[in-house]
């Protein structure tokens, strides 16, 4: 088995190949990520020493449109994951039908580490290392893992002052004042939820009777927390990096969030306050809350939670991925063995990126549109690709992740083709 990231996910991809009719080329030109750039960024310490941070941009795919993806602040950073979120990327763009390639990238750094004007620092330093490689029909960036919109804004304004032009459609995830659109920061759960209805509309669930765990409790965890408890369904247990907490009655979300967001010394770029920290719960480790037995499991957090180790122990009959990568290839086996629903991230999360399309969109015509015009064009197409998703898992008797590839193959595929094939260019096509 591969043990790099980057090569554990095309795996899946090859896979679905052998499901779907496309041009065998267009498997080649995914085995390649179309360029990778690897910088350091140095940044004065505020006690004056000076530090180096490794970061990276990969493009991985353009075939079809200019590269998307976010930026991942986090210790664990390397090349290989950067260029399998990229992968991953290109693939949910295409599931979305969204003009836009892949693209990732990310700084090796324990951000809670560093004061608020060194995190300023780092950011505005890290884009002018990478301004020739992004652009607004080049590659766009968005926030991820430990990035948010405030350093989105200090990225948008450093790299307008490098190419000397307002800028506002190179980054999305800004704050609003400087750009960013309505419906963006709660945009990955609200896609998440969408998915999760149209599955209970499917097997025919009772929200009050379902039951939630949420491992990651950050922009994507908090937000489809917030919609599944005001549409009536338990959450009944929540954790972050401190650990989590469980009700069997349910949580009082509203309270939990606030309780989260509650501030520290840096209240405005994280919130470190845990989750722990609040009353009338029960306390459990994250650990515990990936078995617990619930209806669903919410993987919200990191990459590799869900593995050969704990696959056997999960209880949860369906398990919606919000984060990117969270179920090994291994645990993939084991789930399908024993029957559990995997709604794919690179389904279940892809309502960031589709807000994040939509925020480019006005960014480049100058049109701004309301929350809930914002909110409806991501709900109907939101159900409408979960349906393509749906559908071809059933005609081709495949799993959910299956058949997200599947799909993304045929729309890269088509694209592949347009721009001629082995059989064009010997004159049989
Ligand atoms: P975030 O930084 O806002 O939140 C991450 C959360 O995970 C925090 O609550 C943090 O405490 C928790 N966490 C970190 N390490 C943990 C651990 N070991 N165990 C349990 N919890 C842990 O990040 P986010 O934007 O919500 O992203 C979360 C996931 O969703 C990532 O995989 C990201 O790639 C994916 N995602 C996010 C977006 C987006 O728009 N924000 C879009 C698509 C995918």
């Amino acid at each position: 088995m591969a043990n790099n990231a980057f090569e554990r996910a095309l795996a899946r991809l090859d896979k679905a190949a052998e499901r779907v009719d496309i041009p065998p080329e267009t498997l080649k030109r995914l085995h390649f990520p179309k360029a990778v750039l690897s910088v350091s960024i140095p940044v004065r310490r505020d006690d004056g020493s000076l530090e180096i941070f490794e970061g990276y941009r990969v493009h991985h795919s353009d075939l079809l449109g200019p590269g998307k993806g976010g930026l991942r602040y986090h210790p664990e950073v390397d090349l290989d994951e950067v260029k399998a979120l990229a992968f991953w990327m290109t693939c949910k763009g295409a599931i979305m039908d969204l003009p836009y390639g892949g693209a990732k990238g990310g700084v090796a750094v324990d951000p809670k580490q560093l004061s608020m004007l060194e995190l300023e620092r780092l950011s505005r330093g890290f884009i002018r290392r990478i301004a020739d490689f992004i652009g607004p029909e080049v590659d766009i960036p968005a926030p991820d893992v430990y990035t948010n919109e405030r350093i989105m804004g200090w990225m948008m304004d450093e790299y307008s002052d490098v190419v000397r032009r307002r800028s506002p459609d190179v980054i999305t995830g800004k704050p609003l004042a400087l750009g960013g659109s309505l419906g963006r920061s709660g945009a990955t759960g609200r896609g998440g939820y969408f998915c999760l209805q149209e599955l209970a509309q499917e097997f025919d669930w009772d929200p009050e009777q379902t039951t939630i765990a949420i491992h990651g409790f950050g922009n994507a965890g908090q937000s489809i927390a917030h919609l599944l408890h005001e549409d009536g369904f338990k959450v009944v247990a929540v954790s972050d990096s401190g650990g989590g907490i469980y009700n069997d009655s349910g949580l009082d979300i509203p309270e939990v969030i606030k309780g989260k967001r509650a501030g520290n010394s840096v209240e405005q770029v994280y919130c470190k306050d845990s989750v722990c920290d609040l009353e009338d719960v029960e306390v459990i480790s994250n650990d515990e809350l990936l078995t617990l037995d619930v209806d669903v499991l919410i993987p919200a957090a990191l990459d590799d939670v869900i593995t050969e180790d704990n696959a056997e122990d999960i209880r949860a009959r369906v398990i919606l991925e919000l984060a990117n990568g969270p179920t090994t290839l291994e645990a993939d086996k084991l789930l399908e063995e024993r029957e559990v629903t995997v709604i794919p991230d690179i389904l279940a999360n892809a309502g960031g990126v589709t807000v994040s399309y939509y925020e480019w969109v006005q960014n480049r015509s100058g049109d701004y549109w309301t929350e809930d015009e914002v909110d409806q064009r991501l709900e109907k197409r939101m159900r409408k690709q979960f349906a393509a998703v749906m559908d071809l898992a059933k005609e081709l008797d495949v799993s959910f992740r299956e058949a997200a590839y599947c799909l993304a193959l045929k729309r890269l595929g088509a694209a592949a083709e347009a721009l001629g094939t082995q059989a064009l260019f010997n004159g049989k096509d």
